[in-house]
């Protein structure tokens, strides 16, 4: 299958803790490969100890791709977290080997299924990295809004995946990738100021709100939550400033209320 010219994203990888140089590597390279595009190892990082559980180790799929999206630097189109031990579960699966998000252009993968004794010998180490790689292209796959395909030798056939010789992406799925799908940094940015706005963060959702309407001005729901933001913090010429930009208008009527 012949792969398109995909556009110039940026890849990061994000280790949890203590990965192997050579995974960082061989992961890196796959991701180069397979988008034509550069992909960088960040400084490695720890799970915050909301998320780290004490018990058997299990790490709710979205809280790590929602944290992954604090971590995406600026220039960066996706990342993709490297947890070296540990489950992963969501609310219908107890078990994952990795997870994707649309929203977030984020996605993680746990070599703690792949790393059993067999990677140390030569069979094993073979199949450790051709098992590691799909894993990554799939879950990477899943943040260009591509969802399970049943396409044959389709990365993104999650039931197959494993027993295909050598998959790739589908052409529907090169297509989704291709046009870029998924999560804007400015939808990231949004999306990280409503979780704070949420958790009662005023603060911190000032920031995230304020990043996304540097990079999309046009969208008026940033500005309306960066007005409710300040309006919560007892910032209200900000906030009136805000809901003007929301309303594309210069000033507010004198009935309008804030709440
Ligand atoms: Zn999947
Ligand atoms: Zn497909």
């Amino acid at each position: 299958m012949t792969r398109p010219n995909y556009p110039d994203f940026v890849f990061c990888v994000q280790p949890f803790g203590v990965v192997p140089q050579w995974v960082l590597e061989f992961i890196s390279e796959t991701i180069e490969t397979e988008f034509s595009s550069p992909c960088r190892t960040i400084l490695p990082t720890l799970l915050p100890p909301w998320i780290r559980k004490k018990e058997h180790i299990s790490y709710y799929d979205s809280d790590v791709l929602a944290y992954l999206g604090e971590k995406l630097p600026k220039d960066a189109s996706r990342i993709i977290g490297v947890l070296p031990d540990g489950d992963l579960h969501d609310d219908q699966s107890p078990l994952l080997g990795g997870a994707g998000s649309l929203f977030y252009g984020t996605a993680v993968v746990t070599l703690w299924h792949l790393t059993d004794k067999t990677v140390y010998i030569p069979e094993g180490l073979a199949e450790f990295k051709r098992n590691l790689r799909r894993v990554v292209l799939h879950e990477l796959g899943h943040t260009f809004a591509n969802h399970h395909c049943h396409e044959a030798n389709c990365l993104m056939d999650a039931e197959f995946l494993y027993t295909y010789e050598n998959p790739a992406f589908c052409e529907a799925c090169q297509r989704r990738i291709s046009l870029g799908l998924g999560a804007g940094p400015a939808l990231l940015r949004f999306a990280l100021g409503l979780s704070f706005y949420r958790k009662g963060d005023f603060i911190r959702a000032v920031e995230f709100f304020r990043e996304a309407v540097k990079l999309s001005p046009v969208e008026r729901v940033s500005w309306f939550y960066l007005g409710h933001a300040y309006w919560r913090l007892g910032k209200a010429k900000k906030a009136e400033k805000c809901f003007c930009r929301a309303l594309n208008r210069r000033s507010l009527p004198k009935t309008f209320f804030y709440e």
